[in-house]
């Protein structure tokens, strides 16, 4: 732990080199990325057609109308939104924060700016998508759980990080699996462990990536098995 505040620090304190394209990083709010890849990024506006439940991005080009990817129909959450597309500085972002329990000004920013912009003001609660037990001695912390403090912090929303927990140590979602084998490796993974505390609670479930949806579709599930009522999901970028 102490090497990575020490690291952290170093970061803070030198410039950096773009963990994409290599030049300077010439603002420290930028974090990981220069301004030049941040530019590249798609960072969603909530003007994009793209689905209703799931965010998914479409082709479709009717605005106003409300469209459905139809994927996303079995899944147990109600809404799920992202502050933009897993690409560039989004990436490299949510790959850093995997090493280092830290966010930059400007991802935070963004995170928070995409909260304020949905439709998710009644969540009353925010948890985030919890690491097995194994994996967190492994990495010393949960990076969504990084995010989820974030959020509650400047949004002023309670945080939960006791609820909800990853009983299974699912292998790491590889880029190979297809969307079939990410369910199977998430089935029955979670499980409420204070059900008092979700009962009736609007749940802001947090993730760093969205990838087919699985992980945080079995989260909501358990959370409403246990009473919860809807369950939102917000994550940093999402990947399909
Ligand atoms: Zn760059
Ligand atoms: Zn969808």
């Amino acid at each position: 732990m102490l090497d990575k505040i020490f690291n952290s620090l170093v970061a803070l304190t030198y410039p950096q080199a773009c963990q994409i394209c290599h030049n300077s990083v010439e603002n420290l709010a930028d974090g990981v990325a220069c301004r030049a890849c941040w530019e590249k990024t798609n960072i969603f506006s909530g003007e994009e057609t793209s689905c209703h439940k799931c965010g998914a991005t479409l082709q479709s080009k009717t605005k106003n109308v409300v469209t459905f990817c139809h994927r996303c129909d079995e899944y147990f959450y109600d809404l799920a939104r992202a502050a933009g597309k897993y690409e560039f500085a989004l990436s490299a972002s949510v790959v850093h924060l995997k090493r280092e329990p830290f966010a930059a000004a400007y991802l935070q920013k963004l995170f928070i700016a995409r909260f304020q912009n949905l439709p998710f003001q009644d969540a009353t609660k925010i948890i985030p998508v919890p690491l097995s037990k194994k994996r967190f001695l492994e990495r010393g912390f949960n990076q969504a759980a990084v995010l989820a403090k974030i959020l509650s912090k400047n949004i002023n929303l309670k945080l939960d990080e006791q609820s909800l927990r990853r009983k299974i140590d699912t292998p790491m979602h590889r880029a190979s699996m297809d969307n079939k084998a990410r369910e199977t490796s998430v089935k029955n993974a979670f499980e409420v462990t204070r059900p008092k505390l979700v009962e009736g609670e609007t749940i802001l479930l947090i993730d760093d990536v969205y990838t087919s949806g699985a992980t945080v579709s079995n989260c909501a599930k358990v959370l409403k098995e246990k009473g919860a009522g809807k369950v939102y999901v917000l994550t940093i970028a999402k990947a399909s």
